[in-house]
C-alpha cells in the first residue's frame, strides 16, 4: 500500500501512527509530496482505517490479480444444511483414496456418518504416479459413491481428472475436486469451472501461492461458484514425511487472504499416525474443513494404505473437528 499525505500534514505524526499499528513503512520522497510505503507482510490493516489517519491525503492499493475470486462467497452450500467455509461448522470430509466397490464405500459411509461427518470422498479417476498402479474403477465408481452417500443422508467429494469426464462427474458429485496434479491443467479447470459446482482446488505439490489463486480464478472465470482451497502439502527437501504440510499458506490465506481453505493432513504426512495432529494444526492455523483418507482394512488398500485412517480413528478425528466449531477468527 501506499499512502499519501496532504501537503499540510505533519509526517512524523502520520509515520508514527502507521507504526503504532504495527506496519512497516518506508518513506517515499518527491519534490512536492510525501509519501509511505507499507510493506505488506507486515500486518493486515484495512486501508480505510488508515484513511481515517490525520494528515492522510489518500491510500493506494494493488489492484488484485483474481478479482473473481476475491470477490467469490466465502461459504460453499452443498445442500441439505452443509455449508462449508469461512463462518461455517467445521467439517471432517473423509472417504477411501480409491472407491474399490460398492461394499467398500457402503461400509464406511456408515461409520463416518454415524461419527457425524457429511462429506464423503472418494476417487473413482485415480491419478498414480505410475500407470501400471490401480488408476480406479470410473464411472461405476462415482454410482457407488453416490449411493453410499445418499444412504446416510451425506454430500459426494470426488476428483474430476480429464476435461472431458467433467460433465459426468458432476452428476455425480456436490463438490468437484481438482487434484494437486491437475492444477496447472488450464483445459481441465475451465472445464470443471463450466459445471457451475463448487469446487475444491487442491494446491500442486511445487505450486506458489500465487499459481494456486491463478489457478482457482481460472475456475471462477469458467463459472464456478465458489472454489474452496485445500492444501495438501508441498514437495520439500526431506523425505521424513510424503510432503511438507504447509500451515504458513493455510494461516495466509484464511486471515490475510480472507479464502475459504481446506487441508488434507493424509497427503500432507503420507502416514496414519501423523493425520490426527496435523488435522488438529490445521484447523487452528485457520482451515475450515479437513479432508481425510479411510479405509476398513489399510492394510488391502489399492493405495495410499499407509495413510489411510481405520474406521474407528477417523471417527474419533471427526469428533475432534466438530468440536472445534465455527473455527477461529483473526
Ligand atoms: C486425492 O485426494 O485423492 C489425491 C489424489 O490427492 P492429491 O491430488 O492432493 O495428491
Ligand atoms: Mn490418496
Amino acid at each position: 500500500m501506499i499512502v499519501t499525505l496532504r501537503e499540510d500534514s505533519d509526517a512524523e505524526r502520520v509515520r508514527r501512527a502507521l507504526v503504532e499499528r504495527g506496519l512497516w513503512v518506508r518513506r517515499l520522497r518527491s519534490d512536492t509530496s510525501v509519501a509511505f510505503y507499507v510493506d505488506p507482510a507486515s500486518s493486515a490493516v484495512a486501508p480505510e482505517e488508515l484513511r481515517r489517519i490525520e494528515g492522510v491525503r489518500d491510500v493506494a492499493v494493488p489492484e488484485v490479480p483474481w478479482p473473481r475470486l476475491a470477490e467469490q462467497p466465502v461459504v460453499a452450500d452443498l445442500g441439505d444444511g452443509v455449508r462449508l467455509g469461512i463462518g461455517a461448522p467445521i467439517h471432517l470430509l473423509a472417504g477411501p483414496c480409491s472407491v474399490e466397490s460398492a461394499a467398500q464405500v457402503r461400509e464406511i459411509a456408515a461409520v463416518l456418518s454415524e461419527a457425524g461427518v457429511r462429506v464423503l470422498r472418494g476417487g473413482a479417476y485415480k491419478p498414480r504416479t505410475s500407470p501400471y498402479a490401480f488408476q480406479g474403477h470410473g464411472e461405476p465408481a462415482l454410482r457407488w459413491l453416490r449411493e453410499a452417500a445418499e444412504a446416510h443422508g451425506m454430500k459426494v467429494v470426488t476428483e474430476v481428472l480429464a476435461p472431458e469426464d467433467a460433465p459426468c462427474v458432476a452428476e455425480y458429485a456436490d463438490l468437484l475436486q481438482v487434484g494437486s496434479r491437475s492444477m496447472h491443467h488450464a483445459p481441465l479447470l475451465r472445464a470443471v469451472g463450466a459445471q457451475e459446482r463448487p469446487v475444491l482446488l487442491k494446491r500442486g505439490m511445487a505450486a506458489t501461492l500465487e499459481e494456486w489463486l491463478q489457478a482457482a480464478e481460472y475456475l471462477r472465470l469458467a463459472g464456478a461458484p465458489v472454489v474452496l482451497l485445500c492444501e495438501r502439502g508441498v514437495r520439500s527437501f526431506d523425505p521424513s514425511t510424503r510432503n511438507l504440510l504447509d500451515l504458513g499458506a493455510v494461516a495466509l490465506l484464511r486471515h490475510v487472504h480472507r479464502l475459504p481453505v481446506l487441508a488434507d493432513p493424509s497427503h500432507a504426512t503420507g502416514r496414519r499416525d501423523l493425520v490426527l495432529p496435523l488435522a488438529r494444526a490445521t484447523v487452528a492455523a485457520g482451515a475450515c474443513g479437513v479432508m481425510v483418507e479411510v479405509h476398513p482394512r489399510p492394510g488391502e488398500a489399492l493405495s495410499d494404505g499407509p495413510q489411510a485412517l481405520r474406521l474407528e480413528e477417523a471417527a474419533t478425528l471427526a469428533a475432534d473437528v466438530t468440536a472445534c466449531g465455527h473455527g477461529r477468527t483473526p
